[in-house]
C-alpha cells in the first residue's frame, strides 16, 4: 500500500502485520463514515427544501406532547419568527388557536385516525388543524410521537361563503316569478281565460309541469342553503318511527304503482321504534330514501324497508333491485349536486341535492348514514338514530 495516497497519513516503515491492518480497518471506516454522513446531509438538504416550499405548515411532537420540529410556513401561520426556539411554539398555538388543547386533540386521535378540527378562527384567517399520531416507535428509533397538520383554508372558506350567499340571492329571486307563473298556467288549464284547444292544454300542462319542476329545485336550494350556513331550528318530538314509514309509504305508493315498483315495509304493525326527532326533517329523509328507490328501480322491481333495533338505536333500511350506483361515483354520492351517470341516462329530473340533505339532517340527529350498491343489481341505504332511553322517576 502506498502510504502517501492515503487520507490518514503516513504508515510507519517497519509496521507490523496488525498494524497494517489496523490502519486498513481505520481507513475503511472512516470513508464508510464520511459516505454515510455525505449521504444524510443529502437527505437533510432535501427534506430542508421539502419542509420549506410546503404552504402547510407541519409541527412535530415526541412522546412527551413536547415540539420537537416545526417548519417554516407554520412558523409564519403562528407568527413566530424564524429563529424561535422549540420551547415557545406549544404557548404560540394556544394563544393563536384560542380553546385548543393539544393534549386533548392528541387523546382524540389514533395511529389510523387522526382527530381533526375542521375549521378554527385565528385572527382574520381560518384554518383546519389534523392531530395524526405516529406508527409505533422502535425503541429510541423514532423520537416523533405525532404531528400536527396546519392549513390556511380562509380562501376556499370565502369562496364557498360567497357560493352560497350567490344561491341564495338567486333563488329568493327566483322564487316569486315561478310562484306567479305557475298561478298564471293553472288559470290556463282551469279555463279562466276561455276553453283552450286540446293541444294547447298539453303544451300548457307541460310547462307547468316543468314550472313545478323549477320550484322545487329551487325550494332544495334554498333548504340546503339553511342546512350548510346553521341556520335551521329543530323541533324535537317524541314520536314512533314505524309511524313515520306507514305515513311515507301512503304518500309515495301511487308514484310507485305507476311505475309497476312493488314497496314492502317488513315490520310488524305492533312494533314500537319511539325516538325523538324534528319530525318533519325525519320525515323528509324517508321520502327521499324511498323515492329514489323507486325513481331508479326499473318496472317490476322491488323496494323494502325495514326497522331493526341495535343497541341504542335503530337502524333503518332501504332496499331496492334498481340500477344501483357506478363503483367509480360512490364517494360523490352525498355531495351537493351530485348525480351518477347511469341516473341521469335513466331519470333525467332530480336535483342531486336530496341525498346531500338527507346526511346532513341524519348527522345533526346524531345518527349515521351509509350505502351499499352493485351496479345493474340494487342499492341498499342505512341510516341509524338514536332510540328513546324512557328515564325511570320513583
Ligand atoms: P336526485 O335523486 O335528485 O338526483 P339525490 O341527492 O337524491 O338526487 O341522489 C343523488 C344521486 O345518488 C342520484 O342522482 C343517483 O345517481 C344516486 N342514487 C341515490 N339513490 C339511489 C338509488 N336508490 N339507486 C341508484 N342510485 C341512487
Amino acid at each position: 500500500m502506498d502510504s502517501k495516497n492515503t487520507k490518514k497519513g503516513v504508515v510507519p516503515k517497519k509496521s507490523g502485520f496488525v498494524k497494517k491492518f489496523l490502519y486498513a480497518m481505520d481507513y475503511l471506516l472512516h470513508l464508510e463514515l464520511e459516505t454515510a454522513w455525505s449521504k444524510l446531509r443529502d437527505q437533510n438538504a432535501k427534506l430542508d427544501i421539502v419542509t420549506k416550499s410546503m404552504k402547510e405548515g407541519v409541527i412535530l411532537f415526541d412522546k412527551r406532547i413536547e415540539v420537537i420540529f416545526i417548519n417554516h410556513a407554520a412558523k409564519k401561520m403562528l407568527r413566530l419568527s424564524e429563529d424561535a426556539g422549540l420551547e415557545t411554539v406549544k404557548n404560540r398555538i394556544a394563544e393563536v388557536f384560542k380553546g385548543v388543547d393539544i393534549d386533548k386533540c392528541f387523546g382524540g386521535a389514533s395511529v389510523t385516525t387522526p382527530f381533526i378540527i375542521p375549521e378554527i378562527d385565528a385572527g382574520n384567517d381560518i384554518y383546519q388543524l389534523v392531530f395524526s399520531k405516529v406508527d409505533e416507535c422502535d425503541g429510541d428509533k423514532c423520537k416523533a410521537f405525532g404531528s400536527i397538520w396546519l392549513e390556511d383554508i380562509t380562501e376556499s372558506k370565502n369562496l364557498e361563503r360567497q357560493k352560497s350567499e350567490f344561491v341564495s340571492v338567486v333563488a329568493h329571486q327566483l322564487r316569486t316569478p315561478l310562484s306567479g307563473l305557475k298561478w298564471t298556467l293553472h288559470m290556463l288549464i282551469n279555463g279562466d281565460f276561455g276553453e283552450m284547444a286540446n293541444d294547447q292544454k298539453v303544451f300548457v300542462m307541460k310547462s307547468y309541469e316543468n314550472n313545478e319542476r323549477m320550484i322545487s329545485l329551487v325550494n332544495d336550494m334554498l333548504a340546503a342553503d339553511r342546512i350548510e350556513s346553521g341556520r335551521v331550528k329543530f323541533e324535537q318530538l317524541k314520536i314512533n318511527l314505524r309511524d313515520l314509514v306507514e305515513n311515507v309509504l301512503f304518500e309515495v305508493m301511487p308514484n310507485a304503482e305507476r311505475r309497476k315498483v312493488q314497496v314492502r315495509f317488513d315490520n310488524l304493525s305492533t312494533d314500537n321504534f319511539t325516538v325523538v326527532v324534528d319530525a318533519t326533517k325525519i320525515r323528509a329523509v324517508i321520502q327521499n330514501l324511498l323515492e329514489n328507490s323507486i325513481k331508479y328501480t326499473m318496472e317490476g322491481g322491488v323496494v323494502a324497508i325495514r326497522i331493526e333495533k341495535l343497541n341504542g338505536e335503530f337502524l333503518v333500511i332501504i332496499k331496492d333491485s334498481g340500477i344501483g350506483i357506478p363503483e367509480k361515483q360512490k364517494p360523490q354520492i352525498f355531495s351537493r349536486f351530485f348525480r351518477a351517470s347511469n341516473a341521469i341516462k335513466v331519470e333525467t329530473s332530480g336535483t342531486g341535492l336530496g341525498l346531500y340533505m338527507v346526511k346532513k339532517i341524519i348527522e345533526m340527529h346524531k345518527g349515521r348514514v351509509w350505502f351499499e350498491s352493485e351496479e345493474n343489481k340494487g342499492t341498499t341505504f342505512y341510516f341509524t338514530l338514536p332510540a328513546y332511553k324512557e328515564t325511570k322517576t320513583i
